[in-house]
């Protein structure tokens, strides 16, 4: 098996990482390998057996060209400081290239103790790790921005949390695992030097275009900043709620990162949250575009030092960049609900036809995901599943004839422009009772349910008949969902 690793961030950035070793795995066996995604970074596998792929994918052999090391990172943790976090129970065991030219990291997550693991095991159970791959692989489908899910292997051994669960270890591929945090640990630590070496990477690693700007380390800010707007504009749209918005889970490169107690909303209702340790709501689904406001604020101030280097008055321009992102989400956001919605050209009513959407759908508990599918089935001339979506079959008569008439700016023929808004809005998507289900299953050892959730998720637009349960909703008496990590 080849790999052809070419580890700029082990030769490039010493003092910014640790020597670390994956403990060996007992009994370690194949759960899944991603041989699509194999193939796309250029990963050949051929005639590697499922005992060679457990042996490579948990820690017990290491491949050839492989420095495994545990990144060092700091965070802001539901708004508190911790000037020291790292990979703890994660290993990179290198970067390649794929045939594209786009580098990758390739991480072991869930080998056992590092440098930073302070009081942690290092190790992840079966069901956090199968959640992710899960997950991950669902919101690639849905052309979200996100880290990969190449192998999950169970390692044969105990993992201990509130009780003991099989133990699993989780390959994850990502453009990179820098996050706001790397940069807030050197800032908390070191100089301006350490905070323009790493922007300096990151720019020749993810944002080449930048390097010759008039203050590049600016225009780092600048462009993060954007693509986080993207980012959790995306999120929104298809009902995603991180859970731990945390500084250490931002990744400079927008993509999701860190899926923990992660899941995605049902009935719209703003203020939804599912993760049981986020006790006041930090991270509710209608709190995102602020958290994110936050967080790169935490990221401009740690980039300050060599903003200022270049150029005291970048510190003013920096300052500007920070305070315009809530308008500059508004504007990404708008258009991607104007895309849900089937409308092309921008109109002055938008923003109150989201709003009173908004407004609509909590009063009436409506299912996020499958409103956007029974809107393009009315267009279609079948009424049907929005009426089953509703209460009563005329709750939200005004507001469709409100964005019905919204819609004639555009003479788009209404088949057209259903397909359309069905390329763009999941039918398919992990469903908390879904996923819950396929995990318990898979724990006590069957993969079949999970195994067939993946494939769902992973072709999220398309109906099909065969799924028609998949596209269900939560059953009404269904209780809270609250998510672990
Ligand atoms: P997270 O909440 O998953 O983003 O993790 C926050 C920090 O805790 C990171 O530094 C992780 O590496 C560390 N961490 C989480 N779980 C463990 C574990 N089981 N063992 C060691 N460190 C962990
Ligand atoms: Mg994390
Ligand atoms: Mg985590």
């Amino acid at each position: 098996m080849d790999f052809a690793f070419d580890n700029s961030f082990l030769y490039g950035m010493e003092g910014f990482y640790a020597p670390a070793e994956a403990v060996k795995p007992s009994a370690p066996k194949l759960l899944i390998f991603n041989q699509a995604l194999a193939e796309q970074l250029g990963v050949d596998t051929l005639g590697a057996s499922d005992a060679q792929l457990a042996a490579l994918f948990s820690g017990k052999e290491l491949p050839d060209g492989a420095a495994p090391l545990a990144c060092a990172y700091a965070g802001h943790q539901f708004g508190h400081f911790s000037p020291q976090l790292g990979d703890g129970r994660a290993l990179l065991l290198g970067e390649i290239v794929a045939p594209d030219g786009a580098r990758f990291d390739l991480q072991l997550k869930g080998s056992g103790p590092t440098p930073f693991s302070r009081n942690g095991d290092g190790k992840a159970a079966i069901g956090p790790v199968l959640r992710e791959f899960l997950v991950s692989e669902a919101m690639a489908a849905m052309g979200v921005p996100t880290t990969r899910a190449l192998a999950a292997v169970a390692t044969g051994d105990r993992v201990q949390r509130a009780r003991a669960h099989p133990g699993a270890v989780l390959t994850r591929v990502a453009s990179s695992h820098i996050r706001v945090g790397t940069f807030q640990f050197f800032a908390a630590h070191f100089g301006a030097d350490h905070i323009v070496r790493l922007s300096d990477y990151s720019i020749n690693r993810h944002f080449p275009d930048l390097a010759d700007a008039p203050n590049r380390h600016l225009s780092l800010l600048d462009r993060v900043i954007g693509l986080q707007c993207e980012l959790i504009a995306h999120w929104l749209g298809v009902g995603f709620i991180h859970g731990v918005m945390n500084t250490d889970n931002v990744a400079i490169s927008g993509e999701t990162i860190d899926y923990g107690p992660c899941a995605f909303m049902d009935r719209f209702a703003v203020d939804t949250v599912f993760s049981s340790i986020d006790a006041n709501g930090r991270y509710a689904y209608g709190r995102q575009p602020q958290i994110l406001h936050w967080n790169m604020a935490r990221f401009a101030e740690a980039l300050l030092p060599a903003i200022h280097a270049v150029d005291p008055a970048g510190v003013e321009e920096a300052k500007a960049v920070v305070e315009a992102i809530p308008d500059r989400f508004r504007t990404i956001w708008l258009d991607r609900m104007r895309a849900k919605l089937g409308l092309g050209a921008a109109g002055d009513h938008d923003a109150d036809l989201i709003d009173n959407l908004f407004a609509e759908l909590e009063q009436h508990r409506v299912d996020f995901t499958s409103f956007f599918r029974a809107l393009a089935m009315l267009l279609r001339g079948d009424g049907a599943m929005l009426q089953g979506l509703l209460p009563e079959p005329d709750a939200m008569a005004p507001w469709i004839a409100d964005w019905w008439a919204q819609l004639e700016r555009e003479d788009i023929h209404p088949r057209e422009r259903a397909d359309a808004m069905d390329a763009v809005n999941p039918l398919y998507i992990p469903r908390n009772h879904q996923v819950e289900a396929a995990l318990a299953t898979a724990e006590a050892g069957d993969l079949a349910a999970w195994t067939t959730l993946l494939e769902v998720v992973r072709n999220p637009f398309v109906e099909r008949p065969e799924w028609a349960e998949y596209a269900q909703p939560a059953p009404a008496e269904a209780a809270p969902y609250a998510t672990f990590c």
